[in-house]
């Protein structure tokens, strides 16, 4: 019988170690520095968790790496959950629990583990390999045949922040955390909007050149903007120089409309006060980026452990034994249920490469 050492009790570690946890042939143990699993699943989508994405399209990911676009698209959420027991429901594209609490979905992952044990309060520092890997403890050195690293990103800070220091001391390449998916700080800043939100179309630019343009809602704080379009653009902000975010807050039509309307007839009272006081542009509504809301707030994080250390079975190939999952890979998405579904998969996915389901 193997040991199996998965680190960290979230989405990914708890859907690699259910499956594994099955079969006969391992004796599998968790080791989780929280005292609680899977917080991330529960704060996830406002605690619906949206799991996933339909259709999934690698565009909403930082990666098109061919053994990633593999492992997302072969994974099928809903036929997962469903071997668990557990119903989903569609949102327009976006799949959901049937019960829409995030909760039950942490149960469900939970009920999938047989005969786990659970170390919780015990935070992984150090990896050491002799003729097993030594997984060094706050509560003393495991021994593990194999180990799964699924310890997550800071981003929120609910799965830590040390979340890699236990490869340290490995040669290879990790591609350092930065927040992603994340409320941004913008000048100027109109503190009488804070809290209102406004349909728009949001562009980003750098140095003039565009970068991207989602359509949606931008909420507006007393530090700058908000709401699911700005995340969505904060996904670059990381690698650009001087960003800068313009709001058309009419998107559908010209100025030309103003002929027929006025603006107390198109927006919220609060809204159209600001916009003729300071005789704004509502088709070109500029803001200087000057930082994302910070890590606290982030949703995701870019970086981890570089896809160029892996194998085909998401192992580390100086290191063989030692696979790594979710977001401690330098994978990450576009909010939508992106980022679950590549936890859940590269979960299941490991875990078929480790039961040689995987050749
Ligand atoms: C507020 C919020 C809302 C979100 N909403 C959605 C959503 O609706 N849809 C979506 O797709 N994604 C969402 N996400 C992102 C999604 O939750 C994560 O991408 C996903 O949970 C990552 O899974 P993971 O297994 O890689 O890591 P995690 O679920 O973060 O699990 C990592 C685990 O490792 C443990 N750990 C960390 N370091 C150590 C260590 N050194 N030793 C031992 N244990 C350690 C942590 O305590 C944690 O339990 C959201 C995130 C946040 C913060």
């Amino acid at each position: 019988m193997e040991t199996i050492i998965v680190v960290g009790g979230g989405a990914s570690g708890l859907v690699a170690a259910g499956i594994l946890s099955q079969s006969d042939n391992y004796d599998v143990i968790i080791l989780d520095q929280a005292s609680k699993l899977a917080r991330k699943v529960l704060a996830s989508g406002n605690g619906r968790c949206n799991l996933s994405h339909t259709p999934i399209t690698m565009d909403h990911y930082n990666t098109n790496h061919p053994l990633i676009t593999k492992i997302v698209k072969e994974f099928d959420v809903v036929e997962f959950f469903k071997k668990n027991k557990m119903m989903v429901r569609y949102d327009h594209e976006l799949i959901y629990p049937y019960s829409l609490s995030s909760l039950t979905v942490k149960n469900t992952l939970l009920s999938a583990l047989k005969d786990v044990s659970i170390i919780t309060d015990c935070t992984v520092y150090q990896i050491i390999k002799n003729n097993q890997y030594e997984v060094k403890t706050n509560q003393g050195t495991y021994y593990g045949d194999k180990v799964i690293i699924a310890s997550g990103s800071p981003a929120s800070e609910l799965s830590g922040v040390h979340n890699l220091d236990m490869l340290k001391d490995f040669s290879i390449k990790i591609i350092p955390f930065k927040e992603s998916l994340v409320q941004l700080e913008t000048k100027p800043v109109y503190k009488s909007l804070k809290g209102q939100r406004v349909k728009c179309k949001a562009s980003l630019y750098d140095h003039n050149k565009k970068i991207d343009e989602v359509s949606g809602e931008v909420l507006f704080t007393d530090y700058g903007l908000s709401g699911i379009c700005i995340m969505q653009l904060s996904r670059h902000i990381y690698r650009l120089k001087q960003p800068v975010i313009h709001l058309d807050l009419l998107p559908e039509y010209d100025l030309s409309l103003l002929k027929d309307y006025q603006i107390e007839g198109l927006y919220h009272e609060k809204v159209a006060k600001v916009i003729i006081e300071k005789q704004l542009n509502i088709k070109d509504l500029s803001f200087k980026v000057e930082k994302s809301h910070g890590m606290k707030h982030a949703q995701v994080c870019h970086g981890g452990v570089s896809l160029d250390e892996i194998d085909h079975h998401l192992q580390l190939k100086k290191y063989p034994g030692i696979y790594v999952i979710g977001e401690a890979l330098d994978v990450d998405g576009d909010c939508g249920g992106y980022n679950l579904h590549f936890a859940f998969a590269s979960g299941e996915y490991v875990a078929r490469a480790i039961k040689e389901e995987i050749c």
